[in-house]
């Protein structure tokens, strides 16, 4: 099925009545009691900003013709701080027109004419985490056409004779992290003469900076500032984000210096109805020896998409990978068939990767009204502008608040009050959510969490760092205490050399070539066997799990077979297609304390912070099809591997779990069930995936002789969730206890205690002894963090 439909065009009847009366007609009947919460976000007046004196005439021409009648007063207060050359964040919601925040002041500056003392205008570098995303601010620059601005995008697709042509012409130049990396800093010689007119850096989407991903743009960032410094260049540095909590400290930690957060949003938001659905059990609760499952947000979401396109309301669904948006409208389109076959035509499927042009011709279709209902995956996030439908569907929790709300801001035609609907997905943080609105609607928005200082990151950029320039003494002002101590590590490795004037890059290859931007450690190629294309990589650390030998891969949301995992060539052979299975790797796991950096004593149970090894090997793999059921064991031969990290724990004496009714016997049920929720859960305070995460209970552990429950950061060096968790750890073992109590299974689901990811099978699970040991542990705590 082609993704774009081309059905003659029908007339739009928009929603016939109001959003709330809508999504209280989709619960009536047997889905009666799936709708658990209904929200109002209320309406927001306009408020309106004059423009700044020093938009220079020409800028303002082209603006103005365009279409941009007037400022709102978040756009102004950000323009103003960056025009006056103050490191800013705007920090606003979707489609309130950031980008003209940071264009005001960036194209007045590039379209003054005045030339630097450098014999050329001022430049400005863009950077964007997708090639798309940069693909599309260039054609709305090039569709305003501002005389003296000069943008060009400067990726990985770039010919070799345009770059020449754009590193010496172009004044505002497109382009994403990796070409920073890759040839921006190890070329700065041939960006001589931009970079010393460099006057802006724009970060835009720099929501997406976080985990080890933030890390290592917080360290390319620093890099970046060294080279630019050594041209005598101090580009102010303006920032876009979706709203966050704590904007400012986020974008401060990410460029290393004071970020002045502008958050007040001046836009204007018609009212929006948010419905909290919950799908029902589909194999009964448990009871009766058939596996406990709840219905798929998925199949869910396909449902309401085929109602409320049957009710002529335009609606994008946005699920969590391709096969699901596949799924979604597949089956919505069945459904539609039944009742009335023209409506089927009108529901589509977008999986991102398009052409810029596919892009537009799928905006105009929707805008036309010939597509009614469209899946997605939140590819659409980046990169095409369809807002303004009249209702939004999240099949699952999309990961944070922040997509949340991006998600949800693509309902609301103008003026016109919108529909949105989160439709649970079977893990405990999906469940949680839907029973505690609040966690939503009235909670800040997640911290997003990185750390500049993680060994393992900082290393290998500093070998990069002094391939750019060597590195003195100086630069610890911009990479910390600990730069000093890594760079005689790097030398005692044979990577650097120390002179006097300071440490040199000391091999003959590409130091850049040794870090990739999206990983931690060594990495692990993923090649298709028939072409030998690299497809991309997985850190080490996942890669015995995720690319072992028959393992079935899912990359970019397309599915492998792993035909053979080679760890001296560190590779993987992949075959694309899907098997029908899907595989789980099993393993066995311990772990050792290294040391304790913080730790609460809450009476005779304590929880702790600090570096741990984790010892994993995995074993065998289960191959299981897509009803769950188990088709095959096979054994792999794999080594132990170590992984050093982070991690947070907390021990129980076993008197005190005896005395809440927890023998001996159940304890390893108890700490394995909490220790899955705990990593589901830990999410909604870090701004982390559950993948980003692992853990690991015991009976008895013989560092601290006592049953400990650990949940460590699965990225060498840790990556700053497991602190945060050690943070916030009343409120994530609060939410994780009320996500087990709020699940109406009744041994263990994976809307609760089981997970995906368990090397373990998911042996042995204890529900009930899980939620007595975390009310033992809440009450220990006592209330605060
Ligand atoms: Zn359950
Ligand atoms: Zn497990």
């Amino acid at each position: 099925m082609s993704p774009l439909t081309h059905d003659p065009p029908r007339a739009l009847p928009g929603p016939a009545r109001s959003p709330e009366l809508l999504l209280r007609g989709l619960a009536r009947g047997e889905r009666g009691d799936r709708l658990t919460h209904v929200h109002r976000v209320p309406a927001r007046d306009a408020v309106l900003a004059e423009w700044p004196q020093w938009v220079p005439a020409a800028l303002y021409a082209a603006l103005t013709q365009s279409g941009v009648t007037h400022l709102w007063s978040h756009q102004r207060q950000a323009a103003d701080a960056a025009h006056a050359g103050q490191h800013v964040v705007l920090s606003t919601g979707t489609a309130s027109g950031k980008s003209l925040g940071y264009l005001l002041p960036v194209a007045s500056d590039l379209v003054d004419g005045s030339v630097a003392p450098t014999g050329r205008g001022a430049t400005a570098l863009y950077l964007s985490p997708t090639k798309a995303l940069a693909q599309d601010q260039l054609s709305r620059l090039e569709a305003l056409a501002v005389p003296g601005l000069r943008p060009a995008t400067y990726d990985g697709d770039t010919p070799t004779e345009e770059r020449r042509w754009i590193r010496d012409h172009a004044n505002y130049v497109l382009t994403n992290p990796d070409l920073i990396h890759h040839s921006l800093l190890p070329g700065h010689e041939h960006w001589a003469p931009f970079l010393r007119a460099l006057r802006y850096v724009v970060i835009d989407e720099c929501h997406v900076y976080r985990g080890v991903f933030g890390t290592h743009l917080a360290l390319l960032l620093r890099r970046l500032r060294r080279v630019a410094a050594r041209y005598h260049s101090y580009p102010t540095f303006v920032l876009a984000s979706a709203t966050v909590a704590d904007p400012g400290t986020h974008a401060g930690r990410l460029i290393g210096m004071p970020v002045r957060p502008v958050t007040q949003d001046g836009s204007p938001r018609a009212a929006m109805t948010f419905g909290l659905w919950e799908p029902g059990m589909a194999g009964g609760r448990g009871s009766d020896g058939e596996p406990p499952r709840r219905r798929s947000a998925v199949a869910e979401s396909a449902d309401l998409l085929a109602d409320l396109v049957e009710q002529g309301v335009q609606t994008v669904a946005f699920a969590r990978s391709r096969s699901g948006v596949e799924v979604v409208a597949a089956a919505a389109r069945n459904h539609l068939r039944e009742v009335d076959p023209t409506l089927e035509g009108g529901v589509a499927a977008y999986r991102g990767g398009y052409l810029p042009e596919e892009r537009r011709e799928l905006e105009r279709s929707l805008r036309a009204g010939e597509l009614v209902g469209l899946a997605a995956t939140n590819a659409l996030e980046l990169g095409i502008d369809v807002s303004g439908l009249d209702a939004v569907l999240l099949a699952g929790w999309p990961g944070t608040r922040a997509s949340m709300w991006q998600q949800a801001g693509r309902a609301g035609r103008a003026g016109a009050e919108s529909l949105a609907i989160l439709v649970a997905a079977d893990d405990p943080l999906d469940t949680y959510l839907v029973h505690h609105p609040r966690a939503i609607f009235d909670a800040p928005v997640e911290a997003a969490v990185l750390d500049p200082e993680n060994p393992h990151v900082l290393g290998p950029h500093l070998a990069a760092a002094a391939a750019e320039l060597h590195v003195t003494e100086e630069d610890a002002a911009l990479f910390g205490p600990t730069m000093v101590a890594l760079l005689d590590a790097l030398v005692g490795k044979g990577v650097l050399r120390r002179r006097p004037r300071g440490w040199f890059w000391g091999r003959s290859d590409r130091a850049s070539d040794h870090v990739s931007l999206r990983g931690s450690g060594e990495t692990v190629r993923i090649v298709e066997q028939r072409t030998g294309r690299v497809l991309g990589t997985v850190d080490e650390a996942r890669a015995h799990p995720a690319v072992h030998t028959g393992a079935v891969y899912l990359h970019q949301s397309e599915t492998y077979v792993v035909t053979e995992l080679d760890l001296a060539d560190a590779s993987a052979l992949v075959v694309p297609g899907d098997p029908g299975w899907s595989t789980q790797a099993r393993s066995v796991s311990a772990f050792d304390i290294v040391g304790v950096e913080r730790s609460k004593e809450w009476g005779r149970i304590t929880c702790c912070f600090g570096p741990v090894d984790v010892h994993s090997q995995v074993t065998s793999f289960l191959r299981r099809l897509p009803t769950g059921e188990v088709i095959g064991e096979h054994p792999l031969d794999l080594p132990v591997r170590t992984l050093s990290t982070k991690a947070v724990w907390w021990t129980i004496p076993p008197e005190i779990l005896e005395g809440a009714g927890i023998s001996e016997p159940d304890i390893p049920g108890a700490a394995h069930a909490a220790e899955h929720a705990a990593i589901g859960m830990l999410p909604l305070v870090a701004t982390s995936d559950r993948w980003d995460i692992g853990g690991v209970s015991t009976a008895r552990h013989p560092d601290t002789g006592l049953p400990t429950i650990l949940i460590y950061d699965a990225h060498p060096g840790g990556a700053g969730f497991a602190e945060r968790g050690f943070e916030a750890v009343r409120t994530w073992l609060g939410s994780t206890r009320d996500a087990i109590v709020a699940c109406e299974c009744l041994a263990g689901c994976p809307s609760c205690v089981q997970s995906p990811k368990c090397g373990n099978g998911n042996e042995p699970l204890d529900k009930a002894a899980a939620i007595r040991l975390l009310d033992l542990t809440l009450a220990a705590a006592g209330p605060g963090s």
